[in-house]
Formats: structure tokens, sequence, C-alpha cells
């Protein structure tokens, strides 16, 4: 197969990203000298080593960024939102460059990569434009006796942890908000995909971010960087992506200096198709709900809850596409498929898969193993899966789609809410009056609705029950990074 990326660019790429900490706007090795190597899940091999944070350098982060904030806060807010338009252009023109980057720390294809860094850059442009709509009110109190000014003022420094899968936009979509409030922030990447963040953090140096109000600390040492962050109370706010288990724990630590918390955590995402549905394009929703970064989304439909009169059909259209999608190297050309983001990822899906064979599923398609490097896991599909299996409870967080049957609608919607997550559920209908109810009962942040994707930066993301809290994305996100604080006027003579 022809590699669409050659030797040459991929080094370049790599390269050309600071790979230290950036700290008060100045690239640095940790205090310790150390260092942690960034691997290509789909070779295995390293790409480069970055500079290890320790708690050390942590707080230095912290103090450049508590340094930082009044002159941030005070900047006006269209400086502050053209900051990040400079920023949007400029991802946008250096779109190949981060793609070929992204797919090499992170595995998916290339086209998904610049579809992600889209999506990211997107979100500087939303919130550059929400910049500048930042308001408040006046008003007269009920008994006339005095006034109200309610005004918004930015919450103050900022600590932000993203995780791996979407190594950019997860970043952009706290960042651009925290800019436009006029923010501080530290920034804590994951430590298997710091090079886009890096990338991301030299774009926004370079186009007039003042110095100190974005630092990276990259670490192999989450929680011991973090916690004392966290407890330590000068920074007002922690937003974090990623797993529901660490977001609990997160939220402990925020207890103690009672910060603003946003969590956008796990997900288990039901994929209902009832018998009215249209169904190529409850296959077409399926595809992407599903492969959208090889399963690896807190979005990814989890569960398939078919009807049964639709069942077979939309098993058997769903096992030819997946078993058609081409597997490897994501910089290779034609391929849809890249690996899994590591062992354990790819582990976890072998198991879970068993699992559900096990208990009495049947594979209709892949289920097995393939050879080479890398951490590959073939598109697969399996049917009557029992709703007791491990994969119904469990993010899969692979390419595998798990499909179990429904008679009745109340059975459909009762099997969809049974679980402690509220991300997002998916619903296939032609049925207007169904599609109404079944929305309304069914217990997720976002509904996708006819359609397998719901992303956009310009609406609210977010969970209920225990895949979150807060919204990002949309004019709401920018709240999140907003305390409102209301001036009590004396009107008396
Ligand atoms: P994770 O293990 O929770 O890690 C997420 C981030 O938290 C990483 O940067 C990680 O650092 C850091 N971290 C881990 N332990 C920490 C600690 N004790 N203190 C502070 N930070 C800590 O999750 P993941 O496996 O990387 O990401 C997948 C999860 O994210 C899935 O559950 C997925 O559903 C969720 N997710 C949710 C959304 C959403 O919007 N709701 C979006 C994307 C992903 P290291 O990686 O360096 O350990």
């Amino acid at each position: 197969m022809p590699n669409s990326s050659s030797h040459v660019d991929e080094a370049r790429v790599v390269d050309d990203v600071p790979t230290g900490l950036f700290i008060g706007g100045e690239w640095r090795a940790a205090a310790s000298g150390a260092t942690l190597n960034v691997d290509d899940p789909a070779t295995g091999k390293t790409l480069c080593e970055v500079s290890n944070a320790g708690p050390e350098d942590g707080m230095a982060a912290l103090a450049a960024a508590v340094e930082a904030q009044a002159a941030f806060a005070a900047m006006a807010p269209r400086d502050r939102g053209e900051i990040l338009r400079r920023a949007y252009e400029t991802i946008m023109a250096r779109i190949d460059d981060l793609a070929l980057l992204m797919t090499l720390e992170m595995g998916k294809p290339i086209a998904e990569s610049k579809g992600e860094i889209t999506y990211a850059a997107e979100f500087f442009r939303w919130f550059a434009e929400e910049a500048v709509r930042i308001d408040g009110g006046y008003a007269v109190a009920p008994n006339g006796a005095s006034r109200f000014l309610v005004q918004k003022q930015p919450v103050g420094v900022c600590l932000l942890i993203t995780p791996w899968n979407f190594p950019m936009a997860m970043g952009t979509r706290k960042i651009g908000p925290a800019i436009a409030a006029g923010c501080a922030m530290v920034v804590k990447p994951a430590q298997q995909t710091p090079l886009s963040m890096h990338a991301l953090a030299a774009i926004l140096d370079e186009v007039g971010l003042p110095k100190g109000v974005l630092n990276i600390v990259t670490t192999a040492d989450a929680g011991g960087v973090m916690e004392p962050l966290i407890r330590d109370g000068r920074a007002r706010k922690l937003s974090f992506t990623g797993s529901t288990a660490v977001g609990k724990k997160l939220l402990e630590q925020a207890s103690e200096k009672v910060l603003r918390t946003s969590m956008e955590l796990g997900g288990n995402a039901p994929f209902l198709v009832f018998d009215d549905a249209d169904l190529d394009k409850a296959v077409e929703g399926a595809m992407l709900a599903k492969m959208r970064n090889m399963g690896e989304a807190c979005t990814a439909a989890n569960r398939f809850l078919v009807q049964r009169g639709i069942a077979d059909a939309f098993a058997a259209k769903i096992a030819e596409r997946m078993g058609a999608l081409v597997v490897g190297r994501g910089t290779d050309d034609g391929v849809q498929v890249g690996p899994l983001v590591d062992a354990k990822g790819r582990d976890k899906v072998v198991e879970l898969v068993r699992d559900a064979v096990d208990k009495g599923a049947t594979v209709k398609v892949g289920a097995d193993p393939v050879d080479g490097p890398g951490y590959f896991y073939r598109p697969t599909v399996l049917t009557d899966v029992p709703l007791g299996a491990r994969l119904t409870h469990e993010e899969i967080f692979g390419p595998v789609a798990a499909i179990t049957v429904f008679d009745e609608e109340d059975q459909g919607v009762a099997a969809a809410n049974d679980t402690e997550f509220g991300l997002v559920s998916y619903l296939f209908t032609e049925n207007i009056t169904r599609a109404l109810r079944v929305s309304e009962r069914l217990e997720a942040g976002m509904i996708g609705l006819n359609t397998g994707l719901v992303s956009n930066p310009a609406a609210p993301f977010g969970g209920i029950k225990e895949s979150g809290l807060g919204r990002e994305g949309g004019s709401v996100g920018i709240e999140e990074f907003l305390e409102t604080k209301y001036v009590a006027i004396g009107f008396g003579g």
C-alpha cells in the first residue's frame, strides 16, 4: 500500500514541535531534567521525547498563570477575540502538518485528524465571536428602592486537563472560552498525545497570546502534578475531560477549596433503531457514531438497540460496511481505521468481545486479531448480545458494534436508560411523534435524532448522570469561565 506521508515529512513535523514545558511564555526543560516518550501506536516506536513535569514545574506554571491573570482580565475583549481569530486562521493554514502530527501520535487516519483539527479550530472561531458578547444587566428592584447591576467577570486562573482521544479539540474547547473570558490557565494534556497541544501552544504564542496566560505541563505523573495545584486554591476553576473514575477523584480534590468544576466524563451511548426508521439513514448514522475515531470517543455508540422488525436487515448492512473498512497505519492512503491508542486499550476490547461471546453473542464479522506491530483491532459486529455482557455496561472504546434486539418501545427506552452514564443517546425513527416522545424520555445531555454526529462548537456539549457537569461550546460554553457579580445600588434620597 502506498505511503501518503514520506518519512521526511514525518520527521519534520515531529522535529518542529517544541518538546519542553511551556511556562510563563518560555519553553523549558523539567526542573528534574526528566523526559517521557511519545510513541506511534501504529508501530509502537518512539517518535520523540518531551519534558516530563514534576510537582515543582506544576507550581511554577500555576505561579506564571497567577501573575498573568489580572492584566489578561483587563485586556479588551476585542483583543482577546482577535488572538483567537488569528489562532484559528493559523491552525487552518497549517492543517496538513498538524494532521500528520496528530495521526503519528494518536493513530487516527489523516482524514479524521483533519476533521478533528477543523473542529478544534472552530472552537477558537466561535469563542473569538463570543468574547465580545459577554453581557450583564441592570434592573429595578421589585420595591423600587434599589437597583441591581449584574456583571460577568472571568472566573480566574483555570486548570484544564484533557484526554488523548481528541488531542487538540478537547483542548480548544476549554482554552477557547478561557481566553475569551479573560482567564489564564495551566493545561495538562494526556501524556500519550502531548504533541498536538504543544503545537497549539506554539501557535497561540506566535499570534500574540500574552506570556503566562497559557502554561502547558506535560507529565507522566498526572496526579502528583495536578493535585497540589487543585488543592492550592489560587486556581479557581477545574475543567476536566476524561474518565468518570478520575473525574470523581478530581471533584473530591476540588471540593477542598470549592473550585468551580466542569466535568466531561465517560459515556455509554445507546443507539436506538425503530422499525419505522429509514434503514440507510440509520446505517449511515451508525457508522459515524460507531467508527469516528475508531470508536475511541465518549460519544461512540456503545449499544445498538434495534427493534425486531428491522434488526436482521440492519445487522446485515452494518456487518457488510464494517467488514469492508480498510485497517492500517493512519498515514497510509485509503486507510479508514487506525490502531487503538495502546496495548491496554486493545486488550480491553479483546476481553470485552470474548466476554460477550462467552455469554452468547454471535460474531457477524471481525473479532479476530490483526497481526504485526501496533495496536490494531478489526471492525467487529456482534449480534444477540445479552444485556448482561460487560460491553453493555462498560465503554468499549474500540471498533465493535454490539447489537441487541427489543420488541416494544418501552423496552427499548428502558434498556437505553439502564446505565449510570448519560452523555448522548442516538435515536432513529421516521415517526415524528415517537421521535419527540422518545427524545424526552432518554436520559442524556444530548440526543442524536436521525444523525450519528452531535458534536458542534456552536452547540452545548455535555452529559447528565455520571457523564458529567457543565457544558462546553455553544453560547453557554463561556459561562463556565465567568462569575456573575451583582452590585446592589442604594437609591434612597
Ligand atoms: P483518563 O484516564 O481519565 O485521563 C484523562 C486525563 O486525565 C489525562 O490527561 C490523564 O493524564 C489525566 N489524569 C489521569 N489521572 C489523573 C489524576 N489522578 N489527576 C489528574 N489528572 C489525571 O481518561 P482517558 O482514558 O485518557 O480518556 C478516555 C475517557 O475520556 C473516556 O472515559 C471518555 O469517555 C472520556 N472522554 C469524555 C469526553 C466528554 O466530552 N465527555 C470527551 C473525550 C473523552 P495521563 O493520560 O497523562 O495519565
